[in-house]
């Protein structure tokens, strides 16, 4: 017998963890907060696995995810989207943003990058500003490429990114920009969105066709999640999410940030620093009852 097909009236929730290790209990909170607000807000639960960097993310971890969530008890909705799987979808957003002059070629390293934010520093006696990650903003070195240099240095196999030309954007928008944030009661607040503090930021990788930004802010849409729930540490970056929302003519979804677990050093627990991971939680015995109860979801 078919399923019935998924009820369009409904508010949609995602977790999107990347496969590039183990979850730990930062996820399990991730996961969990999406669970209670969609059963709160009667949506629907949807996986999204976000495995556009080829080179670290594994399929031995989707799996694990897999088994991780489903030892937690966690009910997603069957199927869920691949992000290497839809290239095509963020080469078109990315066509659409370059027809309007949106976006422009770079080819510095990140040594050329760090020289040139030095070179600035040296001239003006003032620090460069970083973005909300810490990360100088692009000095903007690569701007004025002309197309037929940029051709040859292709053509000479230089490898290079795509950035936003956020001048240019912010001009297109015309507008200030925000976002509204729901919490579990359903109070709303609005933010305003602020991303020209994150400069002239990568819109596709050297090695990936697509950014983290891009790809979310696409999928999130093509998927009509309506309540985004993730980190803080996530929070910054939903400007530059709301901001390409406008330019691509997509709509915003409500979002929700949730505390981060710290680790005993008070740094966020990350799969890159061997956070212990569910699976040797599992492992020493801990149950799945242990950890919604550890984590406030009883
Ligand atoms: N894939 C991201 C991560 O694992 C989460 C993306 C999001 O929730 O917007 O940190």
């Amino acid at each position: 017998m078919a399923s019935a097909p998924p009820d369009s009236s409904k508010s949609i929730f995602r977790f999107a963890p990347s496969p590039n290790g183990r979850l730990h209990l930062g996820h399990a909170l991730s996961a969990l907060t999406n669970e209670a607000l969609a059963r709160r807000f009667g949506g629907r639960l949807l996986l999204r696995i976000e495995d556009i960097d080829l080179t670290r993310c594994r399929s031995e971890f989707v799996a694990g995810i897999e088994t991780d969530l489903e030892w937690l008890g966690i009910r997603f909705e069957s199927g869920f989207r691949r992000q290497s799987q839809h290239f095509d979808d963020y080469a078109a957003a990315l066509a659409s943003l370059r027809e309007r002059g949106l976006i422009y070629l770079c080819f510095c390293s990140r040594q050329e990058i760090r020289n040139a934010v030095v070179e600035r520093e040296v001239a003006t006696g003032q620090p460069w500003p970083v973005d909300p990650d810490g990360a100088p903003l692009y000095p903007g070195s690569c701007k004025g490429l002309a197309s037929e240099e940029a051709a040859q240095r292709i053509a000479a196999g230089e490898a290079h990114v795509l950035r936003l030309d956020m001048a240019a954007a912010l001009a297109a928008t015309g507008q200030s920009l925000a976002y509204t944030v729901f919490d579990a009661e359903d109070a709303r607040h609005v933010v305003q969105a602020a991303p020209a503090r994150w400069g002239d930021f990568v819109l596709a990788r050297k090695d990936v066709p697509t950014s983290y930004h891009l790809a979310v802010t696409v999928d999130d849409a093509l998927q009509g999640v309506s309540h985004v729930v993730r980190g803080r540490d996530l929070e910054a970056a939903t400007d530059v999410h709301v901001l390409l929302q406008h330019l691509l003519g997509l709509p915003t979804p409500l979002y929700h940030f949730h505390r981060l677990l710290l680790a005993d050093d008070g740094q966020k627990l990350a799969k890159s620093r061997a956070s212990q991971s569910l699976a040797a939680l599992r492992g020493d015995g801990i149950t799945a009852a242990e950890i919604r109860r550890q984590l406030g979801f009883a």
